[in-house]
Order: structure tokens, then C-alpha cells, then sequence
């Protein structure tokens, strides 16, 4: 690999350098050793196993690791090297929003305050935390203008299967939950699923030419058995559907309800809001939008907010404000329950509190500004080295597909496993499904010019490379630890087990 590869823009090398092997911990074990001698402690020793039943204690201890301090550090350090992250460099994966989480909001979600707290603990003692989720619902409701909000559901699709759930339970109470809901094709892959898990049957609407909603088509689709239709705005083509309005009143003449997909809500925040587009329904989801650290399957939390007919049925409990005092309200009679334990992700809800409250109702605009800004400067950059499917500017993200590199049999996937010889995270790929060879790319907010211009060039490198060397980039990654791994293998024959 030639050294123009290693070096940035600024003609500074990247991502070349040691990269340590490191086995299985249970194989650097040895008999005998161990991490740290404690002096005997001068005071009087309790008895541990005081209070605990006869055979919840282990006795038997073989099989344990066996390690010093050093190697139990290196073990674990050289594995957190592995890990890729938005802390170590541009994460460019559509839909995603692997955006920069400002540290300040690490540290409040760690104060001791709240960490200690408990769930079960009297209301009385906790009212600094109710506060929050209360004034943190205010707050959302009114950035998509809506009327009310729970913050419970742990994910953005969780989200939405509350929000289907609010519209299921509304329609039976007006005599009929209706059968169906209807999804563009350019929707995310988790409606459909949310919809189906709870129990209505999917439509599929074809896009238009455009890539946006085709009204017409709509219209002929919307009948009295569809409870709703679940609409991406952007959608994952990274376009504005810029006939919601239109949209809206087609659905709701027929007497279904509108739900928005808002997990990338970086792209119309402080601009638009969805309870003005004529939206019912909406979830967004705190762990893109609003700064918590994500992608690793820690804890989220993808708040569904509605209009204020759906207010009765929002899962329980509800925190509310009586005579100055936030209380919990455990069983509204309307509601559809629990869907997490206690409040939900309180972590979360303190990272999203705190960014909102450091950037201001001024400074979402911005957020928006700035995001909307980088994928279109991406996606100028990029037009002729890729092909650009959807033409016309983009939101928060943009959509390339392989299209110029098929005939050298060149793949989206050789693509994106050429990025990571380059050092970057590949974007999104082979989706949205409407795209062939699809590469998603989102910027998002918080990069910079200068790291943009790197990933864009190591781009346009590929690009040049799949039109003088193309049997090179079947190769990719070659600087990686790990070499191309066998997909196919790995979804059907899954092999989760070391073998030494
Ligand atoms: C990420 C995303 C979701 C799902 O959110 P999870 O928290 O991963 O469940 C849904 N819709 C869109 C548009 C998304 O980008």
C-alpha cells in the first residue's frame, strides 16, 4: 500500500502504526498469579458469607483467570483499541447520526446525585429527577410540536411500536383499530417491523421518481381499514418530503393517523416541526439527536410524543406537576402500560437535558445549519466520482451508489472495505433498499471541514483506484487486523465460540 494512503490532508499520517494481537484473557492465564498482594487489614474482618443462604456462595473456583495487574490492564486496554468510535475518528454511517457527545453531559449523568438515586424510592425525596423528565418532555414536545410525550421507550423502535399502540388503542376506542398501515419504500427498516409486531398488516407505497411520496398513489391506497401511514421525514433517501401537508390530509379524510419517523431529527431541528406538518404521532430518538454515546447497544431512549387525543393512552407512569410537586401517576385508566421498567433510561434523559439546556432554543437552528451544510458539501464533492441516484440537495445525508464502478466490477462493498484501509468507519451500505449498491453517508453536525476533506479524498482515491487497479480493492481491507471476513458464513453458520 503506497504512502499517499497514510497521509491526510494536511500531509500528516493516519491510521497506520502497532496494532497488538491479543487472545482470549482465560488463555494469558497462569496458575499462581495474581493481580496484587492486600496487607492484612488491621481492623476486625466480617464474616462475608454472613446472611447468605448455604450454596448461593461459590466455593469452587477453578477455571478462574489467572493474571497479574499489567497483563489484566494491557488485556483490556488493547481491546478497547479494536473499537472504533465516533471519539476516534469520522463515523460516516447514514441514519445513524454518529455525531461528537459533548463530555460536559457524560459527567452530570455521573453525578453522584443522580447515580444514587432508586427507582422505588418515595417521589418526595426524588423531585430533582421528576423535574427533569418533565421539564425534558416540555422541551421535546414543543421542538416537534406536539402536546404530549413519554420518554419510556428505550429505543427508536420501541418508539414507534408506542406510537402504533397509542393509535391502535385510540381507533378501538372509537369503534375500529383497523387492519393495515401504509409504508413508502423509502421508509426505515424498523416501521414495517414495529407495524407488524403489532399486528397490523404492511402496505408498501412506492416512491415516486423523485424519491418523495407520490400523492396519487397515496390516495388510491388510503381506505378505511388503514389505522396509519409511517412516513421518514427525511427520508432515508435524505430527502424532505415536501408534500407532508398533502400527505397528511389525504390520510386523515379517510380517518387514519399520520406517525413520523424522527430519529434523525438533526435535520429539521429548530426549522420545522412535525405537529405542524399535520403529523398525529412521533418519536425521536435522545441517543442520535441529543447526545448520548451509541452504537455499542448501550442504553437509548426513543421518546414518542402525540397530539393531545392521544395524551390519555401514553404508557404509565406519567410524572405530572400538582401544587408545585411532581408526582407519578401509575395507572391512567387509558393507558397502554408499561414498556420499560420504571421511567425508562434515565441516563440518557440526563445527557438530552443538559445538551438542550447548553445549546438553547437559538442553538438548534444551527445543529440543523450545520448538518445539512456537511452532507451537501460531501455529496458536491463526491457527484462524478459516484453516482448520485436522487438528484437535487439533501438533508442531513446523502445516497451514492456503485453505479460508475459496476462495469470494473468494482462493489459497494469492495468500496467500503477500501475506507477502512483508508481509516475510516464505511458508511451505510446497501441501503435505503431503492438504491442498488447503496452508500449512506451522514456527516452529521459536528465535523469539521478538514475531516470531511480527508474522508472525501480517501473517497476519491478509491474511486481512481476502481478505474486503474479495481482487482486491488476486492482485496480490502489489507491493512486491517482482521482480513475481509465471510458474511455469508457468518449469518448462516454462526460460530460464536473461540477456538484455540
Ligand atoms: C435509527 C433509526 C431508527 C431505529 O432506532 P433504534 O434506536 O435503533 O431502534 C428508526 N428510524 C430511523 C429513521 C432511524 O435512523
Amino acid at each position: 500500500m503506497g504512502g499517499a494512503q497514510s497521509r491526510n490532508i494536511l500531509g500528516k499520517p493516519y491510521a497506520r502504526g502497532i496494532v497488538f494481537n491479543e487472545p482470549l484473557i482465560f488463555e494469558r492465564s497462569r496458575a499462581g498469579r495474581n493481580g496484587c498482594d492486600v496487607a492484612k487489614s488491621p481492623f476486625e474482618q466480617k464474616e462475608i458469607s454472613a446472611g447468605f443462604a448455604k450454596g448461593t456462595l461459590r466455593e469452587d473456583f477453578t477455571g478462574f483467570v489467572e493474571v497479574s495487574e499489567p497483563s489484566a490492564v494491557r488485556h483490556f486496554t488493547r481491546l478497547s483499541q479494536w473499537n472504533y468510535g465516533v471519539d476516534s475518528n469520522f463515523y460516516p454511517l447514514g441514519s445513524c447520526t454518529m455525531k461528537y457527545n459533548p463530555k460536559v453531559n457524560e459527567a452530570v449523568a455521573r453525578l453522584a446525585g443522580f447515580t444514587g438515586l432508586h427507582p422505588l424510592q418515595d417521589e418526595a425525596t426524588a423531585q430533582g429527577a421528576l423535574r427533569v423528565i418533565y421539564e425534558l418532555e416540555k422541551y421535546l414536545c414543543d421542538i416537534v410540536g406536539m402536546h404530549s410525550a413519554s420518554l419510556q421507550p428505550a429505543a427508536g423502535a420501541q418508539g414507534e411500536l408506542t406510537g402504533l399502540m397509542l393509535i391502535h388503542a385510540y381507533l378501538k376506542d372509537k369503534g375500529n383499530a383497523r387492519k393495515k398501515v401504509i409504508l413508502p419504500d423509502s421508509s426505515h427498516g424498523t416501521n414495517p417491523a414495529s407495524a407488524a409486531l403489532c399486528e397490523y398488516s404492511t402496505v408498501p407505497l412506492a416512491s415516486g421518481t423523485d424519491g418523495l411520496i407520490d400523492c396519487s398513489a397515496l390516495e388510491k391506497l388510503m381506505d378505511e381499514e388503514t389505522a396509519a401511514l409511517m412516513v421518514t421525514n427525511p427520508n432515508t433517501l435524505g430527502m424532505f418530503e415536501k408534500n407532508i401537508k398533502r400527505v397528511c390530509e389525504i390520510v386523515h379524510a379517510k380517518g387514519g393517523l399520520v406517525y413520523a419517523d424522527g430519529a434523525n431529527l438533526n435535520a429539521i431541528l429548530g426549522k420545522t416541526r412535525f405537529g405542524d406538518m399535520g403529523v398525529d404521532v412521533c418519536h425521536m430518538n435522545l441517543h442520535k439527536t441529543f447526545s448520548t454515546p451509541h452504537g455499542g447497544g448501550g442504553p437509548g431512549s426513543g421518546p414518542v410524543l402525540a397530539k393531545d387525543f392521544l395524551a390519555p393512552y401514553m404508557p404509565a407512569p406519567r410524572v405530572v406537576l400538582a401544587d408545585g410537586r411532581y408526582k407519578l401517576e401509575h395507572n391512567p385508566p387509558k393507558s397502554v402500560g408499561a414498556l420499560n421498567a420504571f421511567y425508562g433510561n434515565f441516563g440518557v434523559y440526563l445527557r438530552a437535558y443538559v445538551y438542550l439546556l447548553s445549546v438553547g432554543g437559538e442553538g438548534l437552528g444551527d445543529i440543523s445549519d450545520a448538518a445539512v451544510l456537511n452532507a451537501n458539501y460531501i455529496l458536491s464533492r463526491l457527484k462524478g466520482h459516484y453516482h448520485v441516484p436522487y438528484d437535487g440537495p439533501c438533508m442531513h445525508e446523502c445516497v451514492l451508489s456503485d453505479k460508475f464502478q459496476k462495469d470494473a466490477h468494482v462493489s459497494t462493498l469492495d468500496i467500503a472495505k477500501s475506507l477502512i484501509d483508508r481509516g475510516f468507519h464505511p458508511p451505510t451500505i446497501y441501503f435505503p433498499l431503492i438504491v442498488k449498491g447503496a452508500m449512506m453517508i451522514e456527516p452529521t453536525e459536528s465535523e469539521s471541514l478538514e475531516t470531511m476533506d480527508t474522508f472525501v479524498d480517501a473517497m476519491v482515491d478509491i474511486a481512481e483506484v476502481a478505474k486503474t487497479h479495481p482487482l486491488s480493492l476486492a482485496e480490502a481491507p489489507v491493512l486491517a487486523k482482521m482480513r475481509r471476513l465471510d458474511e455469508t458464513q457468518a449469518v448462516r453458520n454462526p460460530d460464536l465460540r473461540h477456538k484455540p
